[in-house]
């Protein structure tokens, strides 16, 4: 980010933003070194490096006045020591004085605490909560801070830092102290119009109270006002990119009754309304004079391929060519099987590009792109090899898209002359607010439907020690026809912890409980053409159980395996076990997933939240509320999208932000005016865009 240069006299000196920080009074070389280790190099740097929390000493109490609840004190570490409690856990436990009592104090997990705060008069503030545990009262995981190294009159907000690479709040804060006055310099980002109506803090105001705060309703204002402006700024970037794309030309491909009809005449299903309804949106895309821009969001196993198929059958018809990526080998190849049945009846021609297809059969697939002789090509990153060139491509369709990062999809973009439809399938539902921000751009289809008769999957929680009654269970259904997938999520064994890997699960299933039963093994240490064949194989019948690390998680098809065993559940995310558990449920066949338990502990919230939904949407929204949004989207999907301050779960500013952005927009002001502004939302293009 660039800044504005103003000038100031501090001190003795003339200071501005882009001053480094070796010239501050009071910053020695070491000091300095630490700071750009940090990546703070500049003035500017230091006052936009925000805190990343606020400890709140305001409300200092003495030991012997404590009550129950979120407490501060100030006290002396008499005693502490860390032990380790069982595998995972070490527990520090030190008892806290001041003139009043004492008080004992825990940690879990905070081995450092024993360093931090053994053999000394050192006082220090601690925060932390106090409350009733195992048959006494108790301090429990305080943050401390000693009190020497506080500004003088401690009993403020205190803005604590994040320790990159050991980066002392303390030392920051010195800093700041120095260049205080700096403050009122920053430059405002936000227009006018925008800070007056919404009634917001300056930028300079802002920044300027989250450094030195002085009670918690000013640190709300700012953070209000710093999260409107990345929102803005982020909501705004969409909108441009939506605007550009509507300025450009695509192709056009006429909607045409018959040769719709007959392709849905010869599935084997009815397609669901939602089916019907995304592929009629699709179709309307096509005949726009500008490229479509469409995300097809639905869960595991509501059919969105025969929608894709559809749409290329329609493509292919106007002589234009179709690329179908996955994210996967086994996914590639499943899928051209798929199309390859749904297509070849109308003379359309599907081909596979893989790695495994090499030589001279490579090179004649080139050629066969090249000059059109074949209509859908099917891939997975082999698609973007430089050699790839079609002939005429014109639908693009994304199967998983947020397994691929944004330069990839544009490699695949940029093979075509103009723009091609776009097509992002995705079967991890994008909560509103997400959808608004993020995909501001794109158009949503959804499938909210599964095919008819489609029995929803009974999921179970299972402890150790009903492990065994299970398994009869599950023979039982394998005598009947069925199929299983046992999920281990480690390839070996690790001598660290207890978690099944899959080799060795394999092997006792093999020699012990399932020893009568025909039972594979897949893993993503197998080469490309071995997983291929274990998978073929399992599909066509000629294995009773695969026991198969995630590379099954996403989109894998075997209507008849209706058995899913999770070995070690507790070591997945919600996402994640959803995805897994959507391999079954494929076929009119009820189907079982079992979540097995590594420990006889209470099952996480995670666990009983999946256990009790078979609802994806409704899944996602859990997450999101358990891990932050920012863990599921923010870096799968986008590297990071860098918000400091907002975060995607605050719908109420979100929906503010949008209604300025649109304001702002149907002005039609001029972005030029706003050079940092400008800056910040052209980053944010870049970021967001998908094409
Ligand atoms: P996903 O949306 O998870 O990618 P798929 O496209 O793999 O789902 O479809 C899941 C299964 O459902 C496939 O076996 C497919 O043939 C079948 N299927 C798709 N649509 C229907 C339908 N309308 N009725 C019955 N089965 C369908
Ligand atoms: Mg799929």
């Amino acid at each position: 980010m660039r800044y504005t240069v103003q000038r100031l006299a501090v001190y003795d000196r003339e200071v501005n933003l882009a001053t480094t920080l070796d010239q501050i009074k009071g910053v020695g070389p070491k000091t300095a070194e630490q700071l750009a280790r940090a990546g703070l190099v500049t003035v500017g740097d230091i006052l936009l490096f925000l805190p990343r929390k606020h400890e709140d000493f305001t409300n200092v109490t003495t030991i012997a006045d404590l009550k129950p609840g979120k407490v501060t004190i100030k006290a002396r570490c008499e005693k502490i020591s860390t032990r380790p409690v069982r595998r995972g856990l070490q527990l520090t436990t030190a008892v806290l004085v001041d003139d009043t009592s004492k008080l004992n104090a825990i940690w879990f997990n905070q081995p450092y605490r024993t360093q931090q705060l053994a053999g000394g008069d050192d006082e220090f503030y601690f925060s932390g909560e106090f409350e009733y545990s195992r048959g006494r009262y108790q301090l429990t995981n305080p943050s401390a801070e000693k009190a020497a190294d506080l500004p003088v009159q401690a009993d403020r907000l205190l803005p604590v830092y994040r320790s990159v690479r050991g980066l002392k709040s303390q030392m920051v804060r010195k800093v700041l102290e120095q260049l205080r006055p700096l403050m009122s310099v920053l430059p405002e980002t936000l227009p006018e119009s925008v800070i007056r109506d919404e009634k917001l803090m300056s930028r300079s105001e802002a920044i300027s109270t989250m450094h030195f705060p002085k009670n918690t309703d000013d640190v709300a204002a700012a953070r209000e006002r710093l999260a409107f402006e990345e929102l803005f700024e982020l909501l705004l970037a969409s909108q441009l990119n939506k605007r550009e794309n509507q300025k450009l030309s695509g192709y056009h491909i006429p909607f045409e009754v018959e040769v719709v009809k007959q392709f849905v005449a010869q599935l084997s299903f009815d397609l669901t309304s939602a089916q019907r309804r995304a592929a009629w949106d699709i179709l309307q895309d096509f005949e726009r004079a500008t490229p479509m821009n469409r995300l097809l969001q639905g869960d595991v196993g509501s059919g969105k391929t025969v929608v894709a198929g559809l749409a290329a059958r329609q493509a292919a018809s106007s002589g234009y060519q179709t690329a179908l990526m996955a994210p996967t080998e086994i996914l590639a190849r499943q899928h051209a099987e798929t199309l390859d049945a749904l297509l070849s009846p109308f003379g359309i021609r599907v081909a596979l590009l893989i790695g495994s297809v090499k030589g001279k059969a490579r090179a004649a697939l080139y050629e066969a792109i090249a000059n059109g002789d074949v209509d859908v090509v099917i891939g997975t990153h082999a698609l973007f090899q430089e050699k790839v060139v079609f002939q005429k491509l014109g639908f693009v369709v994304i199967d998983e898209q947020h397994r691929f990062g944004v330069e990839q999809r544009q490699r695949l973009l940029d093979k075509a002359h103009h723009l091609p439809h776009l097509l992002a399938m995705t079967a991890t539902p994008i909560p509103r607010s997400l959808a608004l921000t993020v995909y501001g751009e794109l158009d949503i289809s959804v499938l909210n439907e599964k095919p008819k008769g489609r029995l929803p999957i009974i999921t179970k929680i299972i402890s150790p020690v009903s492990a065994k009654s299970v398994y009869d269970v599950v023979d039982k259904e394998i005598a009947v026809g069925r199929q299983l997938y046992v999920i281990c999520s480690l390839i070996d064994d690790n001598p660290d912890n207890d978690i099944k890997s899959v080799e060795a699960e394999y092997k006792r299933l093999k020699n012990s409980i399932f020893s009568h039963r025909r039972i594979a093994l897949l893993h993503g240490r197998m080469t490309p053409i071995e997983k291929e064949l274990i998978m073929q194989q399992f599909k066509q019948g000629e294995y009773d159980i695969l026991v198969s690390t995630t590379v099954v998680e996403v989109g894998v098809d075997v209507p008849n395996a209706t058995l899913m065993m999770i070995e070690n559940a507790e070591q997945f995310g919600l996402s994640q076990l959803h995805q897994l558990r959507g391999r079954v449920g494929r076929s009119h066949h009820q189907s079982y997933c079992y979540l097995m338990m590594g420990t006889t502990n209470k099952p996480s919230e995670r666990l009983r939240e999946i256990e009790k939904s078979n609802d994806g949407f409704y899944l996602a929204e859990v997450d999101m509320q358990l891990r932050g949004p920012g863990e599921i989207y923010g870096k799968a999907q986008h590297g990071a999208l860098n918000l400091q301050i907002a975060t995607l779960a605050d719908t109420t500013l979100i929906a503010r932000a949008q209604h300025v952005v649109k304001r702002f927009i149907d002005r039609g002001e001029d972005m030029a005016k706003y050079t940092v502004l400008s800056e910040q939302v052209r980053y944010y293009q870049r970021l967001t865009t998908l094409n």
